[in-house]
Order: structure tokens, then C-alpha cells, then sequence
């Protein structure tokens, strides 16, 4: 077997001692104790190895707008209204740019893989849509780019908003969001993009709810639809914030739910928590749906982005190492779930988006993030530095360790 690369003295989370990765062609083609041949040699010193962290949920054609948005920060409707101001003068070089920045920063922090939604409406057009078409073909070397394009002010109550995404997915549109809450008529939006994702047999992944009245709401019309068009694992639910006000016995019929009809969900904690519970001054809400309590449960979860510098969030560096940290402090996760706040930034999301060529195991792309730690539970606790890593086992980036200075004795 000839070889182009080998990583040596590996930890991973799966094998009790270091290992050598050997790559050809862009794929691994060996795990083993040791691998003895003449390719070039990447000495890991003894750190963990990632396949990458998959970030499900980024809105790039709308992040780091702070500079122009000249209004004070407030709930969710004004986060929308201003940016449905703003996004009528974006421009694909605006977009691609702005997007650019992200992307830099998602792959210096060890993401391999994203699925960004994309705001498609008469307002966007179809020109945030393209940009990141654009990024997606320009950042190839170093990043998977998906493309969810969806109605963020409703489809049923926008004229001209449904002939826009078709004409998206007719260009290459990879999945189709929805975002019922904000539609008049949620269960016609449903409903429309239900047929829509059979048509174009495309997934499906949808803004599904975001206050905490968890007296009402639309996950079990999501789940009876995933049944009836036969999506089940090809529908993703996000934010779903009224899963953190519910009553443990409510909770756990809504697991059950998900998990039995394969709807996998996506918690966005730095907006849930920026955005929700500001009509209360003290004892305010956490509002972040407990991922990691619904994998335990069976149901395919993942924590993600979701906005960087913008109105919805006004910070953000794609680090998703730092929100799984976020996360953890949330939900009051100890050490004992470290391993699972992990998997919601790793295996969970890469379920979720039905990546079939992820992970350290041979045959699967060779995509690899190193950290400034030995194993997963120092990884976490010590919210480790990403070092360096490979996409497609090509070297993506690299972060030097801080080096200190102490005088001399
Ligand atoms: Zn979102």
C-alpha cells in the first residue's frame, strides 16, 4: 500500500493507546499501532485526535453585521425586523466576505464540516444564496460546506418567497429549512415544505420554535409528517426551546417522539440564551433544550453556532469546542457527560447531516483536528487550543502554542 501521509502517536477516544493514521488519496487507509513506511511523518506528540467538529447551524450570509446595524439590541422580532432591513442591500461580494471571515475562523478552530442556512426571499433574492455557493466551492480545501436555504419571515405570507427556493434547490440547494413560527399559517408552511423536500429529495431542517410556552406547539405535527413522506433521519428540528420548559413526563414522551420518528435536533445555546427570558429582570430562564438528556434518550442531537455578531447574537468565533464549554455550564454537566457534550459537536451532528464518510476509522476521509490535550476529558475541561489539521488529509491550518517568556533566573 503506498501511502502519502502518516500520523503518529495519536490518542483517540476510541483506542486505549496512541495509533498511527496512514492517508492515501485523501481517505484513511490504515489505523494501527505502529506503520512503517517510507511517506512523509506527522509526530501528533501524544495529543487527541478529532475527525473534525460539524457545526449544523451557522448563519453566514447574515453574521458580522454589528458595524451597520445602529439600533439597540432587543428580543427575537427585532433581531428579524433589522436584518430583514439590512439584507434588501446585500450584495454576493457582501455576503461572500462577511461569510469568508467565518470560515477562516470555523476551520483555525478544527471545524471540517458545516451546514449553513441561508436566508432565500423576495428581500435576499437569490444573491446570498449564490455567495455561498461561491464559498462553498472556494472553501473546499478546507471545509464541507451544505447549503440550507430557507423562508426566515414565513413562506404561506410572502408572495414570491416558495418560487425563489425552488429555483434555489434547482440550483444546488443541498437541504431545505422552514421556519413555521414566524409563517401566519405554520401548518401550510409545514406542509408545503414536506412536499417540497420529497419532490427534490432533499433533508429537512427547520427553525421549529423559540419562546418557552410549552403548552403549545408543532413537534409532533413535524414528527407525523417525517412519518407519513417516509423522511425519518432526514428531518432536523433546531433551536425547540419549549423542550426546556416542559415538565419531565412531557419531556420524555417528546423523546420518545423524536427519537421513534428519526427527527434529530439542534440546540443553538448562545442565541437561545441571548434572546429568550428578557421580559423577566431576575431569575431569568436558561432556555437551552438539554442535547445531551435527548441523545442519552435516543435521539440524534447536536449543539451549534447558529449566529456570530450580529443582532440574534452579538459575539462569536465558531469555535464550537468553546460552545460545547458554553453548553456544559448551561445544563450542569459534569465530568461524567463530557463525552457526550463532545459527541453533540462530533458524531451527533455528523447523524444528524447523514455524513457516511466521517470519523477515525478506515475508509472515512481523512479529516483531522489535533488538541492541545491528551484525552477527551482534559480536551473538555481544559477547552483545548485546535493545534493543527488535515482536510482530506491535506494540512488545513495550525495554531503554534502559546509560548511564555519568564526572565531569566
Ligand atoms: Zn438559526
Amino acid at each position: 500500500m503506498t501511502l502519502d501521509l502518516v500520523v503518529t502517536n495519536l490518542n483517540t477516544r476510541d483506542a486505549p493507546a496512541p495509533v498511527a493514521i496512514g492517508i492515501a488519496g485523501g481517505r484513511i487507509a490504515a489505523i494501527e499501532r505502529e506503520i512503517v513506511c517510507d511517506a512523509p511523518v506527522i509526530d501528533a506528540g501524544g495529543r487527541l485526535g478529532l475527525p473534525g467538529f460539524v457545526d449544523t447551524h451557522v448563519h453566514l450570509d447574515k453574521a458580522c453585521l454589528l458595524g451597520r446595524c445602529g439600533h439597540a439590541h432587543g428580543d427575537l422580532k427585532a433581531a428579524i425586523a433589522t436584518v430583514a432591513r439590512l439584507k434588501a442591500d446585500f450584495t454576493e461580494e457582501d455576503v461572500l466576505a462577511r461569510a469568508g471571515r467565518c470560515l477562516d475562523r470555523a476551520i483555525a478552530h478544527g471545524t471540517t464540516r458545516m451546514r449553513t442556512h441561508v436566508e432565500v426571499d423576495p428581500r435576499a433574492g437569490l444573491r446570498s444564496f449564490r455567495a455561498l455557493k461561491r464559498a462553498r466551492s472556494d472553501y473546499a480545501w478546507g471545509i464541507d460546506l451544505e447549503l440550507c436555504v430557507f423562508p426566515q419571515e414565513g413562506l404561506t405570507n410572502d408572495p414570491g418567497c416558495e418560487e425563489l427556493l425552488v429555483a434555489a434547490l434547482e440550483e444546488g440547494a443541498d437541504v431545505l429549512g422552514g421556519c413555521p413560527y414566524t409563517d401566519t399559517d405554520p401548518i401550510a408552511q409545514l406542509d408545503r415544505l414536506f412536499e417540497l423536500a420529497a419532490d427534490y429529495d432533499v433533508a429537512l431542517d427547520l427553525h421549529l420554535d423559540f419562546d418557552l410556552d410549552a403548552s403549545t406547539g408543532h413537534l409532533e405535527d413535524v414528527c407525523r409528517r417525517t412519518e407519513a413522506f417516509g423522511r425519518g433521519g432526514r428531518v432536523a428540528v433546531g433551536h425547540v426551546t419549549k423542550l426546556s420548559a416542559m415538565t419531565p413526563s412531557a419531556f420524555e414522551r417528546a423523546a420518545a417522539r423524536l427519537a421513534g420518528a428519526g427527527v434529530a435536533l439542534t440546540a443553538l445555546p448562545a442565541t437561545d440564551l441571548y434572546l429568550m427570558g428578557r421580559d423577566r429582570f431576575a431569575d431569568r430562564p436558561r432556555g437551552v433544550t438539554p442535547a445531551h438528556e435527548l441523545a442519552r434518550r435516543g435521539v440524534t442531537a447536536s449543539i451549534a453556532t447558529n449566529n456570530v455578531q450580529n443582532p440574534f447574537t452579538p459575539f462569536g468565533d465558531l469555535s464550537l469546542m468553546r460552545m460545547a464549554n458554553l453548553y456544559a455550564n448551561v445544563a450542569q454537566v459534569g465530568p461524567d457527560g463530557f463525552d457526550a457534550c463532545l459527541d453533540l459537536v462530533t458524531d451527533g451532528p455528523a447523524r444528524l447531516m447523514n455524513l457516511d464518510d466521517y470519523g477515525l476509522r478506515v475508509g472515512a476521509a481523512a479529516d483531522l483536528v489535533v488538541l492541545d490535550a491528551a484525552d477527551a476529558g482534559e480536551a473538555f475541561a481544559d477547552i483545548a487550543a485546535p493545534l493543527w489539521g488535515l482536510k482530506r488529509g491535506r494540512r488545513s491550518f495550525e495554531r503554534p502554542r502559546a509560548a511564555l517568556n519568564p526572565p531569566d533566573a
